[in-house]
């Protein structure tokens, strides 16, 4: 397997000329847009790697996935989805446009930028500082590495650049899906992006939602069944953003992806798939990782469908 995911890693490297990493964070313009790797971690504890599994970069959008997980344990579906809706947009996925003309106005989906700030702000704690260590603490107990904390520099960069963020929130705050401070609510949020995770890291998040929100080493039940399952139906129609539907016939995985580079895949019942190449397509996916889960795909008719 490690020698398939060479071969794979190999492959798919000529990808990543066409691509750019994500430069309106300017933290993340530093990236190394040849690098490229993967890991597969499956239901029986086996864990493959190839290329640069092993470089850190930022969670970013990934940790979409798994503040609506806190956000739906702290509050409940009916809360959760009274205030962000469940259907795809169409748009980028920091588009601010649809706020605007759907209405009532709420964010159409929690994985795009202005619905997951908004399940930000439903993350429980009597301080910014208790809600997101809340917050990593559920990434740490999820993904099994306690180390996992934030790339203070990525943050920053995020926290000062992230204005079309900030006219969301204060958009959303205007129509009443959430109250409180807007920079103390994207504090909450920016933090969660600049978590600093590897392939490793994300293929065990994966294995964790393969496994219906138990971890597969304790067999813990962390999360409901359910929650896991509506987290996966929105990374099929909402996890790569505005590509979501050409992954989803090219790939067919329930697939999140991240513009620090990231893409955490979850096949029911069999395996957790991390990858990381920060070499972007138009899109803001991962233009290698997309490759890699591709082929694997094929080579191990992972699609769902
Ligand atoms: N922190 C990034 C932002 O809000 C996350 C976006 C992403 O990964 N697509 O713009």
């Amino acid at each position: 397997m490690n020698e398939l995911l060479n071969k794979l890693v190999e492959n798919n490297k000529n990808l990543t000329i066409d691509g750019k990493v994500a430069k309106y964070i300017p933290a993340l313009g530093k990236a190394d847009p040849n690098e490229l790797g993967i890991c597969v971690a499956d239901i029986e504890g086996n864990i493959y790697t190839a290329g640069d599994y092993n470089k850190k970069f930022t969670i970013q959008s990934i940790s979409k996935t798994i503040s609506l997980m806190l956000a739906i344990i702290d509050n409940g579906i009916e809360y959760v989805f009274d205030r962000v809706g469940m259907e795809p947009t169409g748009d980028a996925f920091n588009s601010i446009i649809k706020l605007e003309i759907v209405s009532p106005s709420r964010p159409l989906n929690p994985m795009i930028n202005a619905g997951a700030i908004a399940v930000s702000s439903m993350i429980k704690g009597n301080s910014t500082d208790e809600k997101f260590k809340r917050l990593l603490n559920f990434f740490r107990k999820i993904s099994g590495n306690e180390n996992l904390g934030i790339n203070e520099e990525v943050y920053l960069s995020e926290k000062e650049t992230g204005d079309r963020n900030r006219s969301m929130a204060y958009f959303m705050r205007e129509a009443g899906i959430f109250t409180g401070n807007v920079d103390e609510i994207l504090d909450v949020y920016f933090k969660q992006c600049s978590i600093e995770v590897d392939c490793i890291d994300i293929a065990k998040i994966g294995l964790f939602l393969a496994n219906g929100g138990r971890l597969p080493s304790t067999r813990e039940q962390i999360a409901g069944e359910n929650i896991a399952r509506i987290v996966k139906t929105f990374m099929v129609t909402c996890g790569m953003y505005n590509a979501s539907g050409e992954f989803a016939i090219n790939v067919g995985i329930p697939a999140k992806s991240g513009v620090g580079g990231g893409i955490m895949a979850s096949v029911p019942h069999r395996m957790g798939i991390g990858a990381y190449g920060p070499a972007l397509d138009d899109k803001g996916n991962s233009i290698g990782g997309c490759g890699i889960l591709k082929d694997l795909s094929r080579n191990f008719n992972l699609s769902i469908f």
